[in-house]
């Protein structure tokens, strides 16, 4: 049984049954739909995928709208790709015509006045390197073209060391922040955070298109988040170690110490936390992954990851099933080494915490085979996830919509059972649910946690260790 959790950003290879059930089988959890390339009538189609899964595959996949954030990109071009000619000079500036070989602009014009010469301008995904000669009487900016190559329409630009002066909601990102509620995503990721207070401001207006608690998943990509590091995972629900645009903002050589930076921490404070981008890049046109994809992959789920995504390789891959049946053989290799330690002790502050605590210690020292949380809103299975045990552990929640909200939590198996009516049912139907859930033998140990139903606390509040008979 594979611990780690898979999220796969959906697109053209997987907006297929035959590939989305392919996904679904090979292990996903959570399928992103990124408001950056997904027009309407993808995210129908993406809705209508994982709706058509559960209902006919048993399973729980939960939706993640991810949004566009406050990025730079280049305009549109002239046949949709100019050729970047090294050597040669281009000018940025300001228009609402399509760019062509000589001329483009980008989506915020007011970036232009801060180009100052030698400063570099980094076009696609850190691909093409631009160098800044001079700032034109006129407005505009002539750049030396560093590294020559074909570059398509609307793709990111990153000018290092240069806030972009814009707030943090764009009208799109309202409208889709907006769109992610009433479509009850189950998470929203939103680009490009800086602060804590940026996460606050999504979490204001998703109260006020009704989902005061969706979950924010916070994509650290800037180095103005790495900064400010500690009150953005404070803020958050969950972290994304956005590693693509991390990489181009703070520099490649920054990107090992600044991940595993994040991963203990968010183990310290008990956030989950996603590993993200080109985890299995070259899967995109290959059949195989190579040997640092692999090693890639494993040193997430051993550093403590909850999750590793895809990109590429589900949207636009010629492999896209593949690459998640590799991903989950890997990951369900290296759990098995992996053993709870306490270096992701963290200290218990309310009745859930320090229950988790007892249970993880008791399930660890029993060896017990399943730890089984009744949790009526996740927050009991994800406390005891946070802190590794060795045991499974299997969440009986009342719906359909708390089966989604744990799929982030490494270790987390949902099964949907309704409202217990009594403390009785909830343990007889835990045991009951385990047995089916893994196989159980005479002897075996169990532990059964959750809050006691219709006493107007249904915090958690008991640990039960029940021996298979
Ligand atoms: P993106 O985010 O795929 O939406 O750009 C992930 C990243 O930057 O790594
Ligand atoms: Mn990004």
């Amino acid at each position: 049984m594979k611990k780690t959790k898979i999220v796969c950003s959906i697109g053209p290879s997987t907006q297929n049954w035959k590939n989305f059930k392919g996904l679904v089988d090979a292990g996903m959890n959570v399928a992103r739909i990124n408001f950056s390339h997904a027009t309407m009538e993808e995210r129908k189609i993406d809705e209508e995928l994982i709706k058509r899964a559960n209902d006919e595959l048993g399973v729980h996949i939960a939706t993640l709208y991810d949004t566009k954030g406050p990025d730079l990109r280049t305009c549109t071009f002239e046949g949709d790709y100019i050729d970047l000619v090294e050597g040669k000079t281009i000018r940025i500036i300001e228009s609402d015509e399509p760019g062509t070989k000589d001329a483009i602009s980008f989506n915020y014009n007011g970036i232009l006045k801060d180009l100052k010469p030698g400063m570099s301008v980094l076009l696609d995904d850190g691909f093409y390197k631009l160098e800044v000669e001079s700032n034109d009487s006129d407005g505009g900016v002539t750049c030396r073209i560093c590294n020559g190559g074909t570059i398509k329409s609307r793709r990111g630009v990153c000018i290092p060391g240069i806030k972009l002066d814009v707030p943090y909601v764009s009208e799109q990102d309202r409208e889709d922040i907006k769109y992610a509620c009433d479509h009850d995503g189950d998470y929203l990721a939103i680009s490009f955070v800086n602060s804590a207070e940026n996460i606050k401001e999504v979490r204001k207006l998703c109260a006020e298109f009704g989902k005061p608690n969706m979950p924010i998943i916070s994509k650290i990509e800037t180095q103005y988040a790495m900064d400010n590091l500690d009150s953005i995972i404070d803020e958050t629900d969950v972290v994304m170690i956005a590693r693509g645009d991390l990489g181009i903002e703070t520099g490649v050589e920054n990107l090992p110490l600044y991940q595993q930076m994040m991963i203990t921490k968010c183990r310290e404070k008990a956030k989950p936390v996603i590993m993200a981008t080109q985890m299995m890049a070259s899967m995109k046109h290959s059949i195989r992954p190579t040997n640092a994809e692999v090693t890639d992959v494993a040193n997430a789920v051993l550093a403590g990851c909850d999750a590793v995504m895809t990109s590429d390789e589900t949207t636009m891959g010629e492999y896209p099933v593949e690459t998640v049946q590799n991903m989950a053989e890997i990951c369900k290799k290296v759990e098995s080494y992996y053993k709870y330690d306490n270096r992701y002790d963290y200290t218990a502050t309310d009745k859930t915490d320090i229950i988790a605590r007892s249970v993880v210690n008791a399930s660890n020292q029993l060896n017990s085979k399943v730890i089984v949380a009744a949790t009526m809103s996740g927050h009991t299975a994800a406390a005891i996830s946070n802190l590794r045990p060795d045991a499974p552990i299997l969440a009986t929640v009342p719906g359909e919509k708390i089966a989604k909200a744990v799929s982030l939590n490494y270790g987390v198996y949902p099964v949907v059972v309704g409202e217990y009516k009594s403390t009785d049912e909830l343990v007889n139907d835990g045991v009951a649910k385990a047995k089916e859930f893994a196989e159980l033998n005479k002897g075996d140990q169990i532990i059964i946690t959750g809050g006691f139903p219709n006493n107007g606390n249904k915090t958690t509040n008991f640990m039960k260790i029940e021996e298979i008979d």
